[in-house]
């Protein structure tokens, strides 16, 4: 690997958050006080140390930002203030704008007014779309599915699932050729790739390693806080299972039992969603924990615009029970309007990639772990073949 110095490297994660990083003297206490950090993966000193020389390359192959929960431990530690959590934190935005070939995530990152445009013009573009295509606009009762035939919504979700596929995976492919691109990378094998999936899908579930940090501020908080996240992402998974597969089912005019699964699963996702939205905004309103203390206007978008879209969709819910048409009507489109706003906006560019790359991140550290594995296993052999 070229090792390039970038001497606005140091700036540029400035940029990204990272303000106090000059204060840093490497003493090594951050390291020493996180416990997700060990003799491996020395973090989060490594990458202050790693910012300060202005070792660019390096840090595009690092893997460490992404082992990072940002619980502040270190930051509390820190002797000279310099707020190696935070630095952590503006490296994964850094890294995120790296790993997007589009340059709309670094847009996003450093400017509010990207943010607020690019989600203003997905917003106009749904109205637009809904004023021209809507179907008979039926008043004398609640017909949503003729306003706007769920055939019609099946295929938007398609069209749009598939685009931001599209960018989020080629986005973590660059990633995972920059990380298992790294110096003294052995050969990987296929059976390496396959095996570590089970890393993926339970920290993408779960998050589990974030229990283990963030301790030393009471780990009872930690818990809770780890609590309120797996509620926030069991209702957007089960809000995208209903939306994906079952839209014919969920989005209907009739209007089912209160007892019927149609009902409670909706309403579970929705009340999981508001839960999560709420008390994640009012920790980053009142700053009181080292991870609410510095928000981008990417991470109060994430969660201004899941917390708008869950309640809309609660609304034409209510509306279409209290069988009002055009109330029904009109907020279905500005739910939809919203939704496809966090979608497009912030889930392959924004604070939702988060979700997929620090999963992502620990699944190719297993398939390095077992590459190394399986190289030592041929070293060892190859004597005795010998
Ligand atoms: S960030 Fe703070 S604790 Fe970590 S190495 Fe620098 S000065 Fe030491
Ligand atoms: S914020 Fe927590 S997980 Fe991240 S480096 Fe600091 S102590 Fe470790």
């Amino acid at each position: 690997m070229a090792t390039r110095v970038n001497l606005d490297l140091h700036d540029e994660l400035k940029a990204f958050g990272g303000k106090d990083l000059d204060l840093c003297y490497n003493c090594g206490t951050c390291t020493a006080v996180c416990s997700l950090a060990d003799e491996g993966s020395a973090f989060p000193r490594r990458i202050m140390h790693l910012i300060q020389v202005g070792a660019t390359e390096r840090l595009k192959h690092s893997v460490e930002p992404w082992l990072c929960y940002y619980c502040g431990d270190c930051s509390a530690q820190c002797p000279r203030g310099a707020n190696p959590g935070e630095a952590m934190m503006a490296t994964r935005r850094h890294l995120i704008s790296r790993y997007d070939w589009t340059g709309l995530s670094r847009r996003l990152y450093l400017s509010n007014a990207w943010n607020i445009t690019a989600v203003l013009l997905v917003m106009l573009s749904v109205v637009g779309l809904f004023a021209f295509l809507h179907g008979p606009v039926v008043l004398d009762h609640v017909a949503l599915n003729t306003f706007a035939p769920v055939h019609w919504i099946e295929l938007g979700d398609l069209v749009m699932g598939g685009v931001l596929s599209f960018f989020l995976l080629t986005n973590a492919a660059r990633m995972a050729t920059w990380i298992l691109g790294d110096v003294g990378m052995p050969a990987i094998p296929i059976s390496a790739f396959v095996r570590a999936i089970p890393e993926f899908v339970v920290n993408f579930a779960t998050q589990k390693r974030w229990r283990r940090c963030g301790t030393a501020q009471g780990e009872a908080k930690q818990n809770r806080r780890w609590l309120t996240h797996l509620i926030l992402v069991s209702g957007y998974l089960t809000m995208f299972v209903l939306i994906v597969f079952f839209l014919k089912w969920f989005q209907t005019d009739a209007v089912y039992p209160i007892y019927n699964p149609q009902r409670w699963i909706g309403y579970y996702a929705a009340a999981a969603l508001l839960y999560g939205t709420v008390v994640f905004a009012i920790g980053r309103w009142r700053k009181r924990d080292e991870i609410d203390k510095f928000s981008a206007g990417t991470d109060w978008m994430f969660l201004i615009l899941l917390f708008l879209t869950t309640l809309t969709g609660l609304l034409v819910n209510f509306f279409r029970l209290a069988g009002w048409p055009l109330a029904t009507y009109s907020v279905y489109v500005l739910h939809l309007a919203i939704d496809a706003a966090w979608l497009i906006v912030q889930v392959p560019f924004g604070k939702w990639s988060h979700f997929l790359y620090r999963p992502f991140a620990l699944y190719l550290v297993k398939v390095r772990e077992l590459a190394e594995k399986a190289a030592a296993a041929d070293a060892e052999e190859a004597p005795a073949a010998a």
